[in-house]
């Protein structure tokens, strides 16, 4: 059992964000990077809204600095995803990994949230084979073909817009007649040629044989289905947290959000969260960013404070 003095659980912006904090306070942080290392924004094409970045920049570019610097000041990243913790009876606290058990005085949990699922017939058995959750790792497959887009929000808008560099055609399925994204993506989306709406609707089945070929469709307002030929089906409806492995030892909402205090403290001194495992509402790299922060220095006075 290897000892540490802190675990932060997750490489996403709050993740590092923390690593940096206590890196530079001494505290010779681990991060345990989780399944994608740098969260959903490694994900992502374009970052806009990032200040100090006028020209924009990108996840991966983000994500890539973000890690350099916290390990210049000492932080160490694995590349592993804990499979299991004992919180309940720390410090000092279990962490287990596919490769690696660690006994930890504080943890930070960082491991932020994933894209819900539509729950319908053919959606997992064609994931990889046209249904997608991610355009910026899909969309150069779907060069010169037709996507459908489903979801009203943000990511849905940003993500649609950018597969029209790729599709000839990008057809926006959202179940209402408003949309829920801000301005600027609405005012982007509606003067773009390739992409179009499709109002009121909802997929019912993704349909096809080793790969999407059609979606069924549902208007709810004149409950009239229609099949609708399609290469792809990319589904932005919103997210869960990561949170299973935490279950029954740190308290939760009823959505399954890591609860924390000011401080940044979950139900149990000595276990913190940051970024989207906490925060249903804002969800931005830079609103994670500053979690991270926040739950970098109270985890650093704690650890102060018991010595
Ligand atoms: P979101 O804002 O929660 O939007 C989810 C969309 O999916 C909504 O339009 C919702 O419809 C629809 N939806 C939910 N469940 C559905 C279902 N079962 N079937 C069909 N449609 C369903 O999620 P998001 O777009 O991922 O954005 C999350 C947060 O990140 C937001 O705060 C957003 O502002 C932020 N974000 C910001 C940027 C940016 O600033 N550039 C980019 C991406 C995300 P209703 O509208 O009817 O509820």
């Amino acid at each position: 059992m290897q000892k540490e003095k802190l675990a932060i659980l997750g490489s996403g912006p709050a993740g590092l964000t923390v690593a940096l904090y206590t890196a530079r306070a001494n505290l010779d942080p681990l991060v345990i990077s989780g399944n994608q290392l740098g969260g959903q924004v490694s994900i992502t094409y374009e970052v806009e809204n990032y200040p100090g970045f006028p020209q924009g920049t990108t996840g991966p570019e983000m994500v890539e600095l973000m890690q350099k610097q916290a390990e210049k000041f000492g932080a160490r990243v694995l590349i592993d995803e804990v499979t299991e913790v004992g919180l309940k009876h720390g410090p000092p606290f279990r962490v287990k990994t596919h490769g690696d058990e660690f006994e930890a005085e504080a943890v930070v949990i960082c491991t932020g949230a994933s894209p819900r699922r539509l729950g319908v017939p053919g959606e997992e058995a064609l994931i990889g084979r046209g249904v997608s959750f991610c355009a910026t790792c899909d969309g150069f497959f779907f060069r010169g073909k037709e996507v459908v887009v489903v979801g009203g929000g943000d990511s849905a808008l940003e993500e649609g817009l950018f597969l029209t560099r790729f599709a000839n055609r990008v057809r926006v399925v959202h179940r209402r007649d408003e949309l829920r994204a801000g301005e600027t993506l609405k005012k982007r989306a509606s003067g773009n040629q390739k992409m179009s709406f499709i109002w009121d609707t909802v997929v019912e089945e993704i349909q096809g044989d080793g790969k999407v070929e059609a979606v069924r469709l549902r208007n709810l307002k004149s409950g009239q289905e229609e099949r609708m030929a399609t290469d792809g089906v990319f589904i932005y409806i919103g997210h869960y947290p990561n949170s299973e492995i935490f279950r029954g030892q740190l308290a939760m909402d009823e959505r399954g959000y890591v609860i924390t205090d000011k401080q940044m403290m979950t139900s149990v001194p000595g276990v913190f969260a940051a970024g989207e495992i906490q925060d249903p509402v804002y969800r931005q790299v830079t609103t994670s960013v500053g979690q991270g922060a926040a739950a970098g220095m109270m985890v650093e006075r704690w650890l102060e404070a018991r010595e």
